[in-house]
């Protein structure tokens, strides 16, 4: 399988490349590529481009952009509000929603929230890498944590809220997302404390939020993140779109231009 990266440069044929710390030394000593082995970038902007290596040092390699694999696709204007929770947990909070398809994760301190620091550079690496297996052609905004108040003061409007209530204060989620529609969303999941009830009365004064019930269980909290984003893109997300066709010798489609495919359309 052709290494995916992710990078700040900009892309475009002929776009020269100078990767060097961690990067370098993955490509190099992990997955032993040398000069002329292919690699596919990403930037967020420019879609994704196939690239070569061009030269190989000990702390640098430079890559050539050659074509271009796939154009820009936007992923959906969803965020991922949730109160954060220890580390394994959150890291992988980070690269579950960047699989589902986030845009943005937002830290949110709650009340009961007994997770004092985040670190918010970490959660970036886990969805950076996230990004890159996952075939996305951007990677989420990773914010600075906020409080829960100072987030629903600036609350965007337009922007809907899909409010995981463990007290029962919403109907089951896919009932509750009958005949919602897509646009800009945003998921909320409370601490592992649970939210209390004044945060509950305060976020149900917001306009346009949607509590909703995950089932007869206690989830953990970033169980119900990915349950609570799998439900919302399976009713009236991007799981709506047909999965690409991919031929099974993945690294052999890429040779062959087979991954230029808009979004929709099979490839
Ligand atoms: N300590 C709390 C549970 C918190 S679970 C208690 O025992 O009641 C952490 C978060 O996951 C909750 O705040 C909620 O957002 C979400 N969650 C967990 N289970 C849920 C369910 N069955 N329905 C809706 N939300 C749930």
């Amino acid at each position: 399988m052709t290494p995916r990266l992710f990078v700040e440069d900009d892309l475009a044929a002929g776009a020269a490349l100078g990767l060097d710390g961690p990067r370098a030394h993955y490509l190099r000593d992990v997955l032993r590529l040398g000069v002329g082995a292919a690699v596919l970038l990403f930037n967020g902007r420019d879609g994704e481009w196939r690239a070569t290596v061009t030269a190989s040092a000990k702390r640098s390699m430079d890559l050539g952009a050659e074509s271009q694999t796939r154009p820009q696709a936007g992923e959906p204007n969803l965020w991922l509000c949730f109160a954060p929770v220890k580390k394994a947990r959150i890291d992988s909070i980070a690269e579950k929603a960047t699989e589902l398809g986030v845009s943005a994760l937002v830290p949110v301190i709650t009340r009961r929230t007994n997770v004092e620091r985040v670190n918010v550079e970490r959660l970036r690496a886990n969805a950076v890498e996230a990004a890159e297996q996952t075939e996305r052609l951007s990677v989420p905004e990773v914010r600075e944590p906020v409080s829960l108040e100072r987030l629903l003061t600036a609350w965007p409007a337009g922007r809907r809220l899909l409010i995981a209530d463990e007290t029962g204060g919403g109907k089951p989620i896919l009932d509750a997302l009958a005949g919602a529609r897509p646009g800009p969303w945003a998921v909320l999941i409370g601490p592992e404390g649970g939210f209390a009830r004044e945060e509950l009365d305060r976020i149900a004064a917001l306009p346009g939020v949607l509590p909703v019930g995950l089932g007869p269980r206690i989830l953990r909290a970033d169980t119900a993140a990915i349950a609570a984003l799998a439900c919302l893109q399976a009713a009236i997300g991007d799981w709506r779109e047909p999965t690409p066709r991919r031929w099974p010798d993945y690294a052999g489609a890429v040779e062959r231009g087979n991954l230029m495919r808009g979004r929709g359309e099979q490839g």
